[in-house]
């Protein structure tokens, strides 16, 4: 099944990073000026690409990893048996723990400068930031160390945009001079306009080099995509090939009722409303000694119906020794929680313990629901976690 036929609206896809040689056929879609060169899955196709190249090549490893250069994964040859030699290498590596399926081969560029360019967000501006250094190669987060007066950033506006002034602007102040300051600034409004084609979080251009020759080449691309808009680019997902991440049943119903779902590998499952909370839950049950199996949000606003739902599907995971349900009612009302709880409880689902602490809206009705049907509750996270973990010691 590819990721465009899955019809369901959990889109719940890979994270969207991009391999360098998918990112270089988006630069230059844009028109970025990026080194001849095609992917190579087998030294002979390594051959085939470094032949039709006709000059010296770099090989470089096709993983979502950085600093692959450090690591071995960028290789240069000057012949194309050489090139099939160095691709069989690096084919056969592993780079922060990731197979190397793929390299890409590419006309070698005898390089002047390495130069940096990139766009991130800000999220403490809350603004993307264009980022330049005329030091480029390096990591910009060692740079940032060990010379952070050779970066120079630019925040967007988010109502005017990045213009080409500006860009300019970053050119001049990263060193270039004459022709160079409108030729490097072409980098930054391409690397812009693909920002807000593909709703990117971050892209960069490490190095770009500026050859011996006097020109400007995007020589490694890394482009990465903000999950949450991914439901905005099917048909880059369709055609990079990417499959949704496998979904177990329980995942695939969760994710199908909009709730937040992990699995982990202890036996208490906690239920909450929240991602903060439902952490802090986790934490807390670690704490008193316990280990949870499950990381469930149902969000906000849950009804009785929504509980009753996130219990079950809690509850198909083998693991599962108890349940921890945890709420703070706000949009949630505790009297709608106990009344979910309650129909689980009678509709015979709740085949584990269950400790339960809720406070805030109507949590006084709560109370009495629960009270009534003879179910416990504890006031506070810290009793409840410490009930929840003394309940499968027990049982152990
Ligand atoms: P990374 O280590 O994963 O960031 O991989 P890069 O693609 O950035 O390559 C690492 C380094 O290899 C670059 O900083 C360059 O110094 C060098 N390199 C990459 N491509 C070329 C090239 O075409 N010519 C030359 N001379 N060096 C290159
Ligand atoms: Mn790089």
């Amino acid at each position: 099944m590819s990721a465009a036929d899955n019809s369901s609206d959990s889109f719940m896809v890979i994270l969207m990073k991009l391999f360098e040689h998918e990112a270089k056929d988006i630069f230059r879609e844009f028109k970025m000026p990026t080194p001849p060169g095609g992917v190579a899955r087998t030294p002979e196709e390594a051959k085939e690409r470094a032949a039709e190249i006709g000059k010296p090549v770099v090989v470089k490893a096709q993983v979502l990893a950085g600093k692959r250069g450090k690591a071995g994964g960028v290789k240069f040859a000057d012949t194309s048996d050489e090139a099939a030699k160095v691709a069989e290498e690096i084919l056969k590596m592993r780079i922060n723990d990731l197979p190397v399926k793929a390299v890409l081969v590419e006309e070698k560029l005898d390089i002047a400068q390495e130069i940096y360019a990139g766009i991130t967000i800000d999220r403490n501006e809350r603004k993307y930031v264009v980022i330049g250094s005329s030091a480029g190669g390096m990591s910009i987060e060692e740079l940032a160390e060990t010379s952070p007066e050779k970066i120079i950033k630019r925040h967007v506006d988010p109502f005017l945009g990045f213009h080409p002034y500006e860009a300019r602007q970053m050119a001049i102040n990263m060193g270039f001079k004459g022709k160079q300051i409108n030729r490097l600034a072409g980098f930054f409004m391409i690397l812009w306009k693909i920002v807000q084609a593909y709703d990117v979080e971050l892209t960069e251009i490490n190095p770009l080099i500026l050859t011996k020759d006097g020109r400007f080449l995007a020589a490694d691309a890394r482009l990465n995509i903000d999950d949450n808009a991914l439901y905005r680019h099917k048909s880059l997902i369709e055609e990079l090939k990417r499959e949704p991440a496998e979904q177990n049943e329980r995942e695939r119903l969760a994710a199908e009722h909009d709730m937040a779902y992990v699995e982990l590998d202890g036996d208490i499952a906690c239920i909450c409303n929240g991602a903060g909370l439902t952490m802090a839950t986790l934490d807390s049950v670690a704490h008193y000694g316990g280990k949870a199996s499950t990381f469930l949000d149902l969000g906000g606003g849950a009804d009785a119906e929504r509980v009753k739902k996130g219990i079950e599907i809690a509850l198909m995971y083998p693991k599962v020794k108890a349940i921890l349900v945890n709420i703070m009612g706000g949009i949630t009302r505790c009297d709608e929680v106990a009344k979910g709880i309650i129909s689980a409880k009678e509709d015979g689902d709740l085949t584990v313990p269950l400790v339960i602490r809720m406070v805030g809206t109507n949590e006084g009705e709560g109370q009495e629901i629960l009270q009534k049907a003879g179910i416990p509750f504890l006031r506070t996270m810290e009793e409840a976690a410490a009930k929840v973990v003394e309940i499968v010691k027990e049982g152990a």
